[in-house]
């Protein structure tokens, strides 16, 4: 699932490509009864109003919170995407054949892997702004200050990028969980907002954590550990655009890098890459998440 780094990166693109452009159309083939009655995109009533909120708009400004995408129109109504598992969000020229799009120019946007297409925005410049989703778990709504069909957004813990984001801010997130597994209480989007699987392993990896350790155990030596890890770790993954080892592709359908800098995420018995230190990655299921840490330097505090 695309996480902090990625939504960053498909946010930017989404920001420099499409601001002052109009939505001009919509068009979904996400639907199926068991969304009757959600607040989102699948549901076809839903839909109708989506795109009376949203078609004639022009967009104004493009922002993430948490893993979530926020396309802001005029008239003060916002887009939400939440690419969940497999989602990802392109831009580019696209033609309709039959009741599917297909990319109608050269590049990464041709390539298989891009072309689950299940949302089209079509723009004011010809173009269209589409969200390729194999699995289609996206979701996608609107809001604005009659609608409230994102109160999932109140509900998200601090930005851990935020310059005001400390180690004392750490610290009094991770005690509202003083019981919690530490690796579970990273990824819990309402502690700290934009970290999942990944990260938290390497997070962990990097501050010398047992992802398995109790939060009230921690002191404050690991509140800063992991502080400054997940700075850099977030920071770099951004700078190299991303981690595509699963589904994740930029907004021109291209992979980032990071998952060429994995130290412990999916590197199940490979030597511990950190220097001096005897011991494998291992896997373990934590929380119902395969988890990666090293058998030797990560200390199990409990
Ligand atoms: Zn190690």
């Amino acid at each position: 699932m695309p996480e902090l780094p990625e939504v960053h990166t498909t946010t930017v693109g989404i920001k420099l490509m499409t601001k002052g452009l109009t939505v001009t159309d919509v068009w979904t083939d996400y639907g199926g009864a068991i969304h009757n009655g959600k607040l989102n995109i699948k549901d076809k009533n839903f839909f109708t109003k989506f795109k009376q909120a949203t078609v004639g708009k022009k967009i104004i400004n493009t922002g993430r919170r948490g893993k979530n995408i926020l396309i802001n129109l005029d008239g003060g109504v916002t887009i939400l995407i939440h690419m969940k598992m497999t989602g990802h969000v392109l831009y580019g020229k696209y033609k309709k054949v039959g009741n599917s799009w297909v990319a109608n120019q050269p590049g990464a946007l041709q390539d298989p892997f891009n072309g689950f297409i299940h949302l089209v925005f079509n723009l004011s410049n010809q173009k269209q702004l589409v969200l390729s989703d194999v699995r289609k778990f996206a979701k996608v709504t609107f809001f604005d200050e009659h609608n409230k069909n994102a109160i999932e957004l109140e509900l998200l813990g601090p930005e851990p990028l935020e310059k005001d984001f400390t180690w004392q801010t750490l610290g009094d997130r991770l005690e509202t969980k003083p019981r919690g597994k530490i690796k579970t209480v990273l990824m819990d989007q309402s502690v700290i907002a934009g970290i999942g699987n990944i990260y938290s392993d390497e997070i962990l990896f990097e501050s010398e954590i047992h992802p398995e350790s109790v939060v009230k155990k921690l002191d404050i030596k690991d509140y800063k550990n992991i502080t400054k890890a997940m700075k850099t770790i977030l920071t770099k993954s951004i700078k190299l655009g991303g981690d595509s080892l699963s589904d994740y592709r930029n907004i021109a359908g291209e992979r980032g890098g990071f998952q060429n800098h994995h130290k412990a995420y999916r590197q199940t018995n490979l030597p511990c890459p950190k220097k001096n230190c005897s011991g494998i990655i291992l896997r373990k299921i934590i929380g119902g998440r395969s988890s990666h840490y090293c058998s030797v330097h990560q200390k199990l505090k409990v």
